[in-house]
Order: structure tokens, then C-alpha cells, then sequence
């Protein structure tokens, strides 16, 4: 049976207590993460948010102290109160923050009772996921989930202590709304009052921050939930949280100037220190020398275009290719790295290639490997390649004595991406990763439309909303492909930590850009319609950016899935199995709706 709280007041949490409170009585309250029985001295670890502290209850202390540690079992929730003792020597747990003190049990009232947990609440042992998050409850209480958590609410705050401090309002947009092109499917909500007729939470509120620019606000920013039905990988969620914002007067430099401090600030909440400017790269320059818009630079291993190197070598039929516009593209194995001959001939090998070319849907014709050393050059030349053009190749890559290497073939975007997969699979295998580094860079110009193979015709890269530079307007008309935009992304580690870009303040332009994404008339006028006639009403220029919190708290916890970061996440499947969501609903509810299930 469970006993009431009554008048007890916890006096701190037991993560708390130090040698300084030896001597005084104090009350703890917290979950029994583990009791032992040494012959007749009952040991209990009490744990809550900020950490564990152990309880002792003798029986000459206390009798019925001792007797209710006894019916103690794991999980139990308890309110021990006690003298702080200083441990003897030999009992001290460095390992603790609390390891120097016990508390002497006077009295320890059982408040609430547990079931076995279905899995140990423990770091260490890591139970099934599907398990965990059925019981999310049970997993948020180990100690390292609580801290990410905890880092999760430190950097939320500070973002938004930053950005009051640079004159931001927090403006919150609806839930409800429109379909937003941010190239994901949308998660519709169908209306009763309208039947037919859907909602779409939001992708982002792209529009709405737009339009408060358009209302004078300045300077706009949220911490909000989006949605997008995409299919879901590791750092992906249905439903995630991005630090959004807006601003007006703004050029590209604004918003660095702005978004630098911030990471700054964010990541002096784990210890780490990170110099300014972040360095930058355009997108061309990022595709040929990491073969990633997003590349992790906690490694360096550059990719070096080799075509015209390559082509004066005059092996085989690669002249030809590169003549019809393939590009060749070397990374350095370096003799010292560890990878053995073995290990290269399966990097060559179809299979590999083949996994590479599924990721990159590349087809580099193959991966060819030279060795920088003597012989192998003495090899070319008896195929009839210069020694001087050879040598020249290797310099260029920067490839020294004994180092190896490859080269692929193929046509610029898809030999740029099987580069980068290949530079991030070697970084990883030739351990190069500083894994305590945080390496910041933005992306800039990346082109204002890419060309959809399948659906014929141009499509955003970033959204629709974005500007062009100026430099490139006249491009809009005789070749869009070649349009940059004033757009940008912040990567850090690897991952994309941000994006954004400086808006179409004109409608006139905006009308134009829609239109080049193949839009029709009554299309742009349906879905935009209101988004045109607001900018015709005076709209100042406006720039800003989206940043991913979860996979921002995910890369400061050190983590690697999202789910670890979340309070209560979705499945792969986009489940939250804890509450059994998405589930059916009465029929009386479709009705309402005005809906009829097609049931698969
Ligand atoms: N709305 C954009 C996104 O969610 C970010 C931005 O352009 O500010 O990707």
C-alpha cells in the first residue's frame, strides 16, 4: 500500500547532495534504482533527475526504517529522511558526484509501488527499442536520456534568451493551415465544417513568417513542431522542431552575422569552443571537393578533379568519355592508412561499385586505382602513358610516394556523389573522423532550380520563395538551370544543421519564378493567390532560416538517432507505439467528416 506524502517537503534532489551537508537531516524523494541486503544493513541507490544518492537503513538506526527498505523492490517511489553521513574511505564511489555521503534512513515512507519494469532502468543495458518506446515512460528515466532532454530544454532556452536579445519576437502561426511547397508530402486534416475540404499542418510557416515581414514585425522567430510524410530515416521524424526565422533589410551577410553567435552560445552549453567566421563553400565547390552539399570536415581527404590529367594519360577509353563530358574525380588513399591490397580490390570490385552507384544513382564506369610509386608509373608508360603527365596527377591530388589513387569516371553530378559517399566510407574506415569535433560551414549559391527527370520541369532546390541573385535574374529567362540563389545552408558534422535564403519581395518576380516551376495560372492563383496579393501591399526585402533542433541537440548529445532526443518519438513507420497512434476511429467520427475508408 502506498503512503501519502502528508507533510513532507523534499529538502534537495538526491543528485545534490555533497560532503557540505554532512551532518544536517534532509528529506529525498526518487525512484529505488537498486537495493542490497548485507547482512541485515539494507543499501538503496535513490535515484532522480539529477542523479542517485545511497541510502543505508540499520536496524539500529532506525527499526522501522530498516523494515520498510525491506518490502523496498525496483522502482518503488520513496521519501527518505536522514542524517548525511560522510562514507568511510573505503566505501567512497568516485565514480558519483554524490559518492562521498550516504544518508542514515530515520524514516523512508514507500509513496508508490512499481511492477517489475519490463526492462532495467539503465544505461547500460539497452533493451530492445520496440520495447523501449512501448514503455517510453520507464526509458525516459534513464540517466542519459534524462540528459539529453535536459541539454534539449538548455539549448531551446538559450536560442530564444539570444534571439530576444536581438530584438526577435516569439510569433506563433497556425497549426491548421495550407498546404506549403517545401517538397514533402503533407499530413492532411479534413475539416467537418467543410467536407471535402483538408487542412495541411504545416511543412514549415514559410508563408506566414513572410507575411509578418509584410506586417511590420521586423524581426520573427518560433520554436515550432513541423510536419512532413516523408519516408523516415535515422535523423528524420514525421513530426520535428525547427528554431524559425525572419527577418527584414536583410542580405546573406545578415544572416551569418546572426546565426554564427547563436551556434556559438549553443555550443558553449556542452564545453566547446568554436572559432569565427564559419568558414564557407559554394555549392560547385562543395560537390567537387567533398562530393556533399553537407560535408562533414572533421576530415579532410579533398576529392581533386583529374579530366584533364586524365585524359592526356590516354588510357583506354577514357579520353573519349571525358570528351563527352564525364569528369574525373581522385581521392588519396595514403600508403600509411591501413587499407590493404585486399581491401582495394573489393573496393574495386562490381558489388561495391555497385552499392556506391545505388546510393549515388551514379554509374561510374569504374573505379580505377593508380599507385604512386615507381613501378606503377614505369606500368603506365609501357601502355603507352607519359611519365611527366602521370606524376603531374598525382601532385594535383596530392598524392605522395606509395599512396594510391582512385579515380572515378563518370558524368559531373553523379561522380561528385559516389566520390562523396566513398570519401565519408574511407573517412570512416581509415578511422580519420575526429569524433570530438564540431566543424561548422556554411553552403551558399547553390542553383535556384533543379531539373525533375521525371516530371519534366524545373523544381525548387530550396522552395519557391527564394531569390535569385541578382547578378543571375537575367538567366531567368534564357537559362533558368544556370540561376544561383540567395540561398544557404549551415552544416555541421556532416549533417544539414539549417537552411534558408533571402526571399522574392516582388510579386511580380514571384509570379514569374512560379510559373517557371511550371505552375499554371489558376494553380498559382488557387494555392498563392493571397501570398501574390500580399506582397503587392509593400514588402520589405526579407531573408531567414530554419534550423533543425532535434538534430542540432542530437549532434551536441552525441547521439545518433533523433529518437534519442525526443521526448516521445515515432517509429521508422512513423508509430508511437507507446499510445498505439495512428489508430482507427468510429465510424460516427467519419461520418462526421464527411469520409469513407478504402481499407487496404
Ligand atoms: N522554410 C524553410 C525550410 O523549412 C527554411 C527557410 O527558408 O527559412 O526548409
Amino acid at each position: 500500500m502506498a503512503e501519502a506524502l502528508g507533510e513532507l517537503v523534499r529538502s534537495l534532489y538526491c543528485g545534490e547532495l555533497r560532503e557540505a551537508q554532512v551532518g544536517s537531516c534532509v528529506t529525498v524523494m526518487g525512484w529505488a534504482a537498486t537495493r542490497r541486503d548485507l547482512g541485515g544493513v539494507v543499501f538503496i541507490d535513490l535515484r532522480d533527475r539529477e542523479g542517485i544518492c545511497q541510502i543505508v537503513a540499520r536496524p539500529e538506526v532506525s527499526p522501522a526504517a530498516h523494515a520498510a527498505a525491506d518490502r523496498v523492490r525496483s522502482e518503488y517511489v520513496l521519501a527518505v529522511t536522514g542524517e548525511v553521513a560522510a562514507r568511510s574511505p573505503e566505501t567512497v564511489n568516485p565514480e558519483l558526484a554524490t559518492g562521498g555521503v550516504e544518508v542514515l534512513a530515520r524514516e523512508i515512507r514507500i509513496l508508490s509501488e512499481a511492477r517489475t519494469p519490463v526492462f532495467p532502468v539503465d544505461d547500460e543495458l539497452d533493451a530492445h527499442e520496440e520495447l523501449r518506446l512501448k514503455h517510453r515512460y520507464l526509458d525516459l528515466r534513464r540517466p542519459r536520456l534524462q540528459r539529453n532532454l535536459r541539454l534539449r530544454h538548455q539549448v531551446a532556452l538559450e536560442i530564444r534568451r539570444y534571439l530576444d536579445e536581438q530584438g526577435f519576437y516569439e510569433i506563433e502561426t497556425p497549426i491548421l493551415g495550407k498546404s506549403t511547397p517545401e517538397g514533402a508530402r503533407d499530413y492532411l486534416v479534413p475539416s467537418r465544417v467543410h467536407h471535402g475540404n483538408f487542412y495541411a499542418l504545416p511543412q514549415s510557416p514559410q508563408q506566414f513568417k513572410q507575411l509578418l515581414m509584410v506586417s511590420g514585425f521586423d524581426k520573427y522567430f518560433q520554436i515550432v513542431r513541423c510536419f512532413r510524410d516523408e519516408d523516415l530515416r535515422a535523423d528524420r521524424q514525421p513530426e520535428f522542431t525547427q528554431v524559425d526565422l525572419e527577418l527584414s533589410f536583410a542580405r546573406v551577410s545578415t544572416l551569418v552575422e546572426l546565426i554564427e553567435p547563436l551556434f556559438q552560445r549553443v555550443l558553449r552549453l556542452v564545453g566547446v569552443e568554436v572559432a569565427r567566421p564559419f568558414p564557407r563553400l559554394t555549392y560547385d565547390e562543395a560537390l567537387l571537393r567533398y562530393g556533399s552539399d553537407k560535408p562533414d570536415l572533421r576530415f579532410e581527404l579533398p576529392i581533386t578533379d583529374v579530366s584533364d590529367e586524365l585524359t592526356l594519360l590516354g588510357l583506354e577509353n577514357y579520353p573519349a568519355l571525358l570528351e563527352s563530358g564525364a569528369r574525373a574525380r581522385a581521392l588519396v588513399l595514403p600508403a600509411t592508412g591501413g587499407v590493404s591490397g585486399e581491401r582495394l580490390r573489393k573496393l574495386n570490385q562490381e558489388l561495391w561499385l555497385g552499392r556506391i552507384v545505388k546510393d549515388a544513382r551514379a554509374e561510374p564506369r569504374r573505379l580505377l586505382t593508380l599507385k604512386a610509386s615507381d613501378d606503377a608509373v614505369a606500368k603506365l608508360v609501357e601502355k603507352g602513358a607519359s611519365a611527366e603527365v602521370a606524376r603531374r596527377m598525382f601532385e594535383k591530388a596530392g598524392a605522395g610516394r606509395n599512396d594510391t589513387l582512385l579515380v572515378a569516371v563518370d558524368q559531373p553530378g553523379p561522380v561528385a556523389m559516389a566520390m562523396g559517399i566513398l570519401r565519408l566510407e574511407l573517412g570512416r574506415e581509415l578511422r580519420l573522423i575526429d569524433e570530438q569535433a564540431f566543424r561548422f560551414l556554411w553552403v551558399t549559391d547553390f542553383p535556384l532550380f533543379e531539373w525533375d527527370r521525371d516530371q519534366k520541369r524545373f523544381v525548387s532546390l530550396h522552395h519557391p520563395f527564394t531569390a535569385p541573385r541578382d547578378e543571375d535574374v537575367a538567366l531567368l529567362d534564357s537559362d533558368p538551370g544556370r540561376v544561383r540563389a540567395k540561398a544557404y545552408d549551415i552544416v555541421l558534422n556532416g549533417y544539414e544543421a539549417g537552411g534558408g535564403s533571402i526571399r522574392i519581395h516582388d510579386s511580380a518576380m514571384q509570379a514569374k519564378v512560379f510559373k517557371l516551376l511550371s505552375l499554371s495560372e489558376e494553380e498559382t492563383r488557387d494555392r498563392f493567390g493571397y501570398f501574390l496579393e500580399a506582397l503587392q501591399y509593400g514588402t520589405p526585402p526579407h531573408g531567414g532560416i530554419a534550423l533543425g533542433l532535434d538534430r542540432i541537440v542530437m549532434i551536441l548529445a552525441g547521439e545518433s538517432s533523433l529518437r534519442q532526443v525526443i521526448a516521445f518519438p515515432k517509429t521508422a513507420s512513423a508509430t508511437d507505439l507507446l499510445t498505439g497512434s495512428p489508430s482507427s476511429v468510429r465510424d460516427e467520427q467519419l461520418r462526421d467528416l464527411g469520409l469513407l475508408v478504402i481499407r487496404r
